[in-house]
């Protein structure tokens, strides 16, 4: 007997067919010895309408509300997904974040899984029934409904996985694994067959929204299982292969370069004649992170005249008008002259463990860029990773020309 927590996004359970096909599989899944706890997201498209409905509500909305709005989704995907499971004779009963609890710390909009109450889980699968958990939602503190993030279904299974001690924790989605690009836009990438923790981490930070990034962070610190699969292409006993996350040493061969990355959800700021004298940059930081704007990518300039340069960083683009506020509010203390702000800019990133041992990376990069006259505006690295900030308009161009100035490409 196995437990498998399996999670189905959006596409996956986008009408009341792909619903039925899902409980066809569960069911033989369930026939044959195992226990199933299935997560879904809310029905394609749904989220983004909601999410739309509370902004246009309300630009400045209550998070709390806009909370108890979006996690709606889940709830009628999970209860739908049920009711199907019942019509094929499975018994199966749908569990709401509140209901189990998922208790989670009470940042509205992205809140951080603290703890899964199993018991009732455990005891239900043991009656073999199938668990229909709805993805995305868990409980505040203060026992209001919390929302752990666009993407957050893939934590909510991972976090299931981890804490039922599950043997597998299956994430079926729309592609039939991780591939060294988006699939959508470089049509060269390939599948692959294997990736690491560290590497998938990098990647889902780094724009490939396949996982997301904490149910990364979660399936790496506590060794769950995971594997990427295609709910299109078959399922669970028939599914064909996908893409495993392991560790490291369970690869033989390690690429230099595992994936290239892209994120559209830049902006970047440049403060100009900002004074050159200690403390400026933690005055600058400091109002920024205190009204909770993650800063990601920093520049700053020499001084010509050894007493103001420019400082150039990035943020979310949904943080920029945030950004600007808290900035201007805090001019006049920090004595800049104007701040600049860019909104067309993306985030191209290079990604793969191999680069630790291997030099001659970086430049491959800066070469294949400039041969398509692309300008770099800002560099940053890390030890299995190199970023770099362009133009928004030539995305795809980038992203094509250093998959294969990497030898990504399928052959
Ligand atoms: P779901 O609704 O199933 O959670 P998502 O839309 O969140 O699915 O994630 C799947 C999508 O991730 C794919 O359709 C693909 O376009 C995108 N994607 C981005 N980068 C990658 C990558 N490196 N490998 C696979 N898919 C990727
Ligand atoms: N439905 C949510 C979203 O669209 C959560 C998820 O799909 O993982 O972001
Ligand atoms: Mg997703």
């Amino acid at each position: 007997m196995a437990q498998i927590v399996a999670k189905f996004g959006g596409t996956s359970v986008s009408d009341l067919q792909r619903m039925r096909d899902i409980a066809t599989t569960v069911k033989s899944e369930v026939e044959a010895g195992n226990q199933i706890v299935v997560v879904v997201s809310a029905m394609a498209g749904i989220t983004n309408d909601l999410v739309a409905l509370a902004r246009e509500a309300n630009p400045l909305h209550d998070a709390r509300e806009y909370d108890s709005i979006v996690a709606s989704g889940e709830q009628v995907s999970s209860g739908l997904l049920s009711l199907c499971l019942q019509e094929a004779g499975v018994s199966a009963r749908s569990w709401q974040g509140w209901q189990i609890p998922i208790n989670t710390d009470g940042v509205h909009g992205k809140a951080r899984i603290l703890g899964i109450d199993t018991e009732k889980i455990i005891k239900r699968l043991s009656e073999n029934q199938v668990c229909v958990i709805a993805g995305f939602q868990g409980l505040s503190p203060e026992n209001r409904i919390t929302t752990l993030g666009r993407g957050g279904s893939d934590t909510t299974a991972v976090a299931l996985a981890a804490a039922l001690k599950a043997d597998r924790c299956d994430i079926y989605t729309d592609v039939d694994g991780v591939y060294t690009s988006d699939p959508r836009i470089v049509t060269s990438a390939r599948k692959l067959e294997k990736i690491t923790y560290e590497e998938m981490l990098e990647m889902a930070s780094l724009g490939a929204k396949v996982l997301q990034t904490r149910s990364v962070e979660l399936a790496m610190s506590h060794k769950v299982p995971l594997q990427v699969l295609s709910s299109f292409t078959g399922m669970m006993g028939s599914v064909l292969p996908g893409t495993l996350v392991v560790a490291e040493e369970e690869i033989v061969e390690q690429e230099i370069v595992s994936g290239v990355t892209y994120s559209r959800d830049e902006a970047k700021i440049t403060l100009l004649q900002v004074p050159d004298r200690p403390g400026v940059a933690a005055a600058i930081f400091g109002p920024l992170s205190d009204a909770n704007v993650n800063v990601d990518m920093i520049v700053q300039n020499i001084s010509e005249n050894n007493n103001a340069t420019d400082l150039t960083f990035t943020v979310a683009r949904g943080e920029l008008d945030k950004a600007l506020e808290v900035l201007e509010s805090c001019k006049s203390e920090l004595g800049f002259l104007a701040s600049v702000p860019d909104s067309s800019v993306a985030k191209i990133s290079v990604v793969g463990v191999g680069m630790r041992s291997h030099a001659g990376v970086a430049k491959r990069m800066f070469a294949a860029l400039a041969e398509h006259n692309i300008n770099i505006l800002v560099i940053s690295t890390s030890e299995i990773k190199i970023s770099v900030l362009i133009a928004e308009e030539f995305t795809e161009l980038a992203l094509r020309a250093l998959h294969s100035a990497y030898g990504l490409d399928k052959t």
